[in-house]
Parts: C-alpha cells; structure tokens; sequence
C-alpha cells in the first residue's frame, strides 16, 4: 500500500512487465492521483485503466474534476495512511485532508442563518480548515497569520522532496483560501487589546505550537538548529557530520533530508527504538525505517545527550560516555502549544475555541478536522 514516502506511478514499472506477459487487460495502482502522471501511464501503454484507492477518499470528485479540466481543484492525498490507521485501530475510517469521507450525510454543511463575525488565529492546516468551513457557511471570517506562508508547519512536514503530497495539500489549500472571501491577514501579530477592539463573535485559536527545546547544555550554540527551520530551508548546515536529537517522525524525516543533501547522519534517540513516538500507519513505519536505513544513517537508541560543545555532542547510554563529533546539531524534539498568555487575556470577554497543535500538538488529521468540525456547528 502506497505511502507519502513512495514516488508518483511507483508501481507502473511492475504493471508495464505484467502487461507484456498477459493477454487480458490489466489495472495499476499507486499514486496515481496526479492526472497527467496517470495519463501518460494509459499513453505510454504501461497500463490499460487506472484505479484510485487512496486519492478517492481524499477527494472523490476526482474524475469529474478531470473531465472538467479542473486538476487544480482537486483535494490531494497526502500519503499520511490515517485511513487505514482508523481502520486497523477498530475506529471509524476517515480522511485527513477530507473529514467528510465516509460521514457525507452527517457532516454536511449547513448555509448559517445567523452569521457571525469570525476571528481565526493562524493559518496552518487547522486554521484554515476552519476558515474555509466557517466561510462556506456564509460566516464573515478574517484570519490573521504572524509570518509571511501560509501553512503552518505543513512547510516543514512537506520539505523534502520525498514528502512532495504534504506540499501538494498546502498548494492546494493555498489556492482554495485565495478563491474564497476569507479576509487574510498575512504578517499579523494575534494582540488582545485588537482581538477585542474588533468585537468579533467567536475567535478561533489555531496558532499552531513551538519546537521544544531540552535543557541541555550547549543548547543555544550557533550549531544547533530546529527541524523545521532545516527542513522548510531557512537554515542551511555547512558541515558533513550531523546529529539529529529525537528520533520519532521529524527526526527521522529530518535525518533522511539531510542525508539525501549528502550529510552523514546520526539520530540520537532516548528511547528503545525510532518512531515509538510516531504514531501512525505501519506501512508508513516500514516505508520510512527503508528510507533511514537506505540512507545509511546511523542510530543510536537509548542514549541520553549530556552536552552540545564546540566538537559535538557528548552523550550516554548505560554507562558509557561517548562524545560524537559533529558541526551541526537538529533538535526535533517535539513541540508544545504556546499562546503566550494571550487566550487568558481575552476569555473572559470573547468566546474562543483553541484546535490543532494550539490544544496539544499532534497529527495533520487532527488540525484539519477539528478546523472543520468547529466550524460546521457554530
Ligand atoms: S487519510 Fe491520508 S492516506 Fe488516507 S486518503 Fe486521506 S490523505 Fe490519503
């Protein structure tokens, strides 16, 4: 089964072979949801149909929305595997990026008769979700975000290269806001007395959570960098030798970011084992662990780091003491929701609603249903 980790047609190598040897015609899958890529499938005679599984559930109005030549309107899949996570933990199953799926009639949404005046607060995959739903109802909604992106820490998660379907999602998010008459707000600081002066109704909190950062000695040194910063390019590392602090899923993406770059890697990680932390599908588990291990990174489990100097790190599991030398050192580990004491400051006199990382830090599927879902039943 197909994850974000795999390349677009990645199975259409194998149907090209099985084709040749069979007189019937045969059905290929996997990633095929980019329509020019299933196209030229079908033109190169690799295949003679295609199938969608995944690219259904997140938009099931694909083959319309290609017979109509509207590509740039369809919802893409983000390989997270959230549907069959659902499905093999015994919930119901569902979609990340289309909270709609498999609950079509219940959670249809309602045009508002009393439209309120809308205040969301950050535009990562939460925020606008939840400005998206809360315009289509007919809401008046004005969404602020403090930087210069869209996107939130979907612009880490789709930084690399082999996480190209998180920055498609983003892409396409993007485009879906501009088409709407959501009032955005770029470079806007969230300020209480403002939030207030405003009078909005409701505000919705989707700021969104900051790295964590350990303490460690060492831990401010010009050579350590966040994940986010190195995986959205807003940092470059010059040095060969890199650690990597935590090995759950940003750590491990990082890792192999870094050493596609050419970078020899190390994740460091206190626990038993990578991506204990990850929480997500197993064939996600299987396909990233591939990709750690084909880059040759190395990975140290259960080892503590006691110190960041000028040669590296200095670290210890058991009773051993290692100093591993390096120039740079990625800490990705972990986040924490951080509303800088604002939400205090404006409870008591507007009604907030905090979703996504701002209520606790967690999965993509959180952010965009929880957008959804306080804004379908305002
Ligand atoms: S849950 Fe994730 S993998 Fe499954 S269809 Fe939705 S976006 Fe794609």
């Amino acid at each position: 089964i197909s994850t974000v980790y795999q390349p677009d047609g990645h199975q259409l190598g194998m149907a090209a072979e099985i084709r040749k040897h069979v007189s019937i015609p045969i059905i290929s899958q996997g990633k095929l949801d980019n329509p020019v890529v299933a196209e030229q499938a079908l033109l190169d005679g690799k295949t003679d149909f295609i199938a969608l599984g995944h690219q259904s559930i997140a938009d099931p109005h694909w083959p319309n929305k290609v017979k109509a030549g509207k590509i740039r309107e369809i919802r893409p899949c983000v390989g997270c595997n959230e549907c069959l996570l659902y499905l093999f933990t015994g919930k119901h199953i569902t979609c990340a990026v289309n909270p709609q799926s498999f609950h079509e009639d219940e959670y249809q949404l309602i045009p508002t008769q009393e439209p309120k005046n809308i205040l969301v607060i950050g535009a990562g995959p939460g925020g606008i979700s939840a400005a998206l739903t809360a315009s289509e109802r007919g809401h008046k909604v004005t969404l602020w975000e403090k930087s210069d992106q869209l996107g939130g820490l979907l612009n880490a998660a789709g930084g690399p290269a082999f996480k190209k379907q998180v920055k498609n999602y983003l892409e396409y998010a993007s485009r879906m806001l501009d088409r709407s008459v959501v009032d955005v707000r770029m470079l806007k600081e969230a300020d209480a007395e403002e939030i207030l002066d405003n009078k909005f109704d409701l505000v919705i909190w989707a700021a969104g959570a900051k790295p964590l950062a350990p303490p460690i000695q060492g831990i401010d040194l010009e050579k350590v960098y966040d994940s986010s910063d190195v995986l959205t390019a807003k940092v470059t590392i010059d040095c060969n030798e890199v650690a990597v602090i935590g090995g759950g899923l940003a750590g491990c993406e990082t890792a192999v970011y870094l050493a596609q770059e050419g970078k020899n890697v190390t994740i460091i990680e206190m626990l038993d084992d990578i991506l204990v932390t990850a929480n997500h599908c197993l064939n996600n588990d299987q396909a990233l662990r591939a990709l750690v291990a084909e880059n040759n990174i190395k990975i140290m489990t259960k080892t503590e780091v006691l110190e960041i100097n000028d040669k590296g790190i200095k670290t210890s599991s058991g009773n051993d003491v290692l100093e591993i030398p390096c120039g740079g050192v990625v800490l990705a580990c972990g986040y924490k929701a951080d509303d800088e004491g604002i939400i205090e400051q404006i409870e008591d006199k507007v009604e907030v609603r905090v979703i996504g990382d701002s209520a606790a830090p967690r999965k993509i599927i959180d952010a965009v249903h929880e957008g959804f879902h306080v804004a379908r039943v305002i």
